[in-house]
């Protein structure tokens, strides 16, 4: 048996885990906030934690927004938060296209929505697709045929809520006849929280599709694959033993932080509860796990 088998700890001793690291990454969703709702506690948890010296970083799988925009969200939730601390995996894509010197001249074709164009477009790459090609239809009359532009190097498809035949269509024709064209995701998650009242499909759907249609695998570049935290060691300079991993989701938060070679803490307030953590079906066993994070204010009277 390794470490990562063993059995999951409640968290006892905050102060303990917080003085074992340098670095806090957390996930947003189901950490931060739920939806549009601040998670109790936040402001004051982050504000004992940067008093302490430690850094904090912030990544989402959501590609719907820019960094930029969640900024803003962040803002709104009045939360000071610098736009550098934060790692959207629309940021992940035009990152990792930069990473590898994507050529300036050839085009990305994103499936998707406004984050992902916003951050192709701040790291100057030419691109086509996003929402405006969920209005486009399909003629289907004898003899008809989708033209594609041949200079499409790379299709990013991320989470769209204007996902549609047409877009499946072009990026299947980019990735298959195009010579060398990159398959890229921004996350894989099967499902998303649009509202509460139910679980709705997520990035993973999108992805799929153009699976099926291609039989390739894309390169994800958000949680759980390494680049997002490969990225943010190299930017920072940070040790990976020295972060603590943060999230509410097993499959992506909990695995990017092991993937990565950090500390892990599962929280509560998200989508994941004791009896999914303890089933034996699930194979991701975090380090701790604590009910929310504002637990680091309460749980250092050991
Ligand atoms: N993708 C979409 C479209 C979402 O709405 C969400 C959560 O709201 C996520 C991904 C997961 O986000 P996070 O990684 O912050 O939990
Ligand atoms: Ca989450």
């Amino acid at each position: 048996t390794t470490a990562r088998a063993m059995a999951t700890q409640q968290l006892e001793n905050a102060d303990q885990l917080i003085d074992s690291v340098e670095t806090f990454i957390f996930d947003c969703d189901g950490v931060i906030w739920k939806g549009d709702k601040l998670i109790e506690g936040v402001p004051e948890t982050l504000d004992m934690l940067r008093a302490k010296g430690k850094r904090l970083v912030f990544v989402t799988n959501n590609s719907t927004k820019s960094r930029k925009q969640y900024g803003k969200k962040f803002e709104t939730l009045g939360l000071s938060v610098n736009e550098e601390e934060i790692f959207a995996s629309s940021f992940a894509a035009a990152a990792y296209l930069q990473s590898i010197d994507f050529p300036k001249d050839k085009k990305v074709y994103v499936i998707g929505e406004e984050g992902i164009l916003k951050e192709l477009e701040l790291a100057g790459f030419q691109y086509l697709g996003g929402p405006d090609d969920g209005k486009k239809q399909i003629e289907l009359k004898p003899g008809f045929l989708m033209e594609h532009e041949h200079d499409v190097g790379a299709v990013v498809v991320g989470f769209d809520r204007y996902f549609n035949y047409y877009k499946i269509q072009y990026g299947t024709l980019c990735i298959r006849e195009n010579p060398g064209c990159l398959f890229i995701a921004t996350n894989r998650d099967a499902v998303t929280h649009l509202t509460d009242a139910q679980e709705w499909a997520g990035g993973g759907s999108m992805v799929g599709a153009l699976v099926g249609s291609t039989q390739r695998e894309p390169l994800v570049v958000g949680k759980p694959s390494t680049f997002m935290m490969d990225y943010l060691a190299d930017k920072f300079g940070i040790q990976k033993s020295q972060i603590c991993m943060v999230g509410d989701r097993l499959d992506t938060d909990i695995l990017f932080g092991q993937n990565g070679g950090c500390k892990t803490l599962l929280v509560l307030s998200g989508v994941t509860s004791v009896s999914m953590l303890e089933s034996p079906e699930n194979k991701i066993q975090p380090d701790y796990y604590t009910s929310k994070i504002s637990d680091f204010l309460t749980l250092n009277k050991a």
